[in-house]
């Protein structure tokens, strides 16, 4: 990936939105090198930048905003971008929301690649981690440590009769990404669904859309995807989360007990500590040499 990339052609689709339950449509537009991720609320004629300043909400999912006007449920959308390397995409929307489609990014990849990618002439710079960058909050734990290339280990714990601890780590590659992780999808606690639609979310919520968890196990009738679909999911949010960076990253992220919230602040908190990380230009020995020809 050592070059920047869009899409080659204009794409759409519609569907619920998770939290807000309106049926959005989404149109993605190729994009210029160094355009960077960026949505355009059709219906309001607002530009919202895909940045950690535009971040305004973290709870159950995350929602990014500009002058009042707000994106919710972007992180699944990032997540495809990220995992198959597409920096640069004009995001149209004609709602409040992101559609949860089937609450994973696999059908969003497959959007994504109908779309096919396309190679910039702009080459990619890549956030570099040098030393050790740590959040640590109350009982999460989130650390980057020097790596080459991408890895990303994340752990959580559940306090469930049936789930319990789940771990899963994996060097991200785009095989990787589309095979282990983007089918992952959304979860939640049965117990928790009331309280969520009592506050305005989850209110598109349901089985064809998220995996829910009720004492004795799960209610969707399929099944799961993975064993430990659970955990992959939350791998999957935090690559979306990544995209907010504006570069990839290089370095192994450990993550414990985190979520969107603390995954915004540690990603704050890198970008806060410049002695701990460097932009690499990737090498274009080609280039130079053809230069000097
Ligand atoms: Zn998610």
């Amino acid at each position: 990936m050592k070059y920047q990339r869009t899409i080659k052609k204009r794409v759409s689709f519609k569907g619920i939105g998770l939290h807000t339950g309106r049926v959005s449509r989404v149109t993605l537009r190729p994009a210029p090198q160094d355009t960077g991720v960026v949505f355009l609320r059709t219906d309001r004629n607002a530009m919202i930048r895909a940045s950690l300043s535009s971040v305004v909400d973290t709870a159950f999912a995350t929602t990014l905003g500009c002058n009042g006007t707000r994106i919710k449920t972007v992180e699944h959308l990032l997540s495809a971008l990220t995992g198959l390397g597409i920096d640069n995409l004009i995001i149209e929307v004609d709602g409040p929301e992101i559609p949860i489609l089937d609450g994973s990014s696999i059908p969003l990849v497959d959007i994504l690649l109908e779309a096919g990618i396309k190679s910039l002439k702009q080459r990619k710079d890549v956030i570099k981690i040098t030393s050790p960058v740590c959040l640590q909050d109350g009982h999460i734990n989130i650390v980057a440590l020097p790596y080459d290339g991408l890895r990303i280990t994340y752990t959580i714990h559940f306090k469930h009769p049936v789930f319990k601890n789940q771990t899963f780590s994996l060097d991200l590659a785009e095989e990787r990404f589309v095979n282990d992780v983007a089918p992952a999808r959304t979860f939640g606690f049965l117990k928790n669904v009331e309280m969520l639609r009592a506050n305005g979310l989850a209110l598109g919520g349901s089985l064809d859309n998220a995996v829910v968890i009720d004492e004795d196990g799960i209610l969707n009738p399929e099944g799961l995807r993975f064993e430990d679909e659970f955990v992959r999911h939350k791998v999957l949010d935090l690559i979306g989360d990544l995209c907010l960076l504006g570069y990839p990253i290089e370095g192994h992220i450990i993550a414990e007990r985190a979520g969107h919230s603390s995954h915004i602040k540690f990603l704050k908190t890198l970008i806060n500590s410049p002695e701990c990380w460097k932009v690499k230009t990737p090498e274009a020995v080609e280039v130079v040499s053809y230069a000097y020809a």
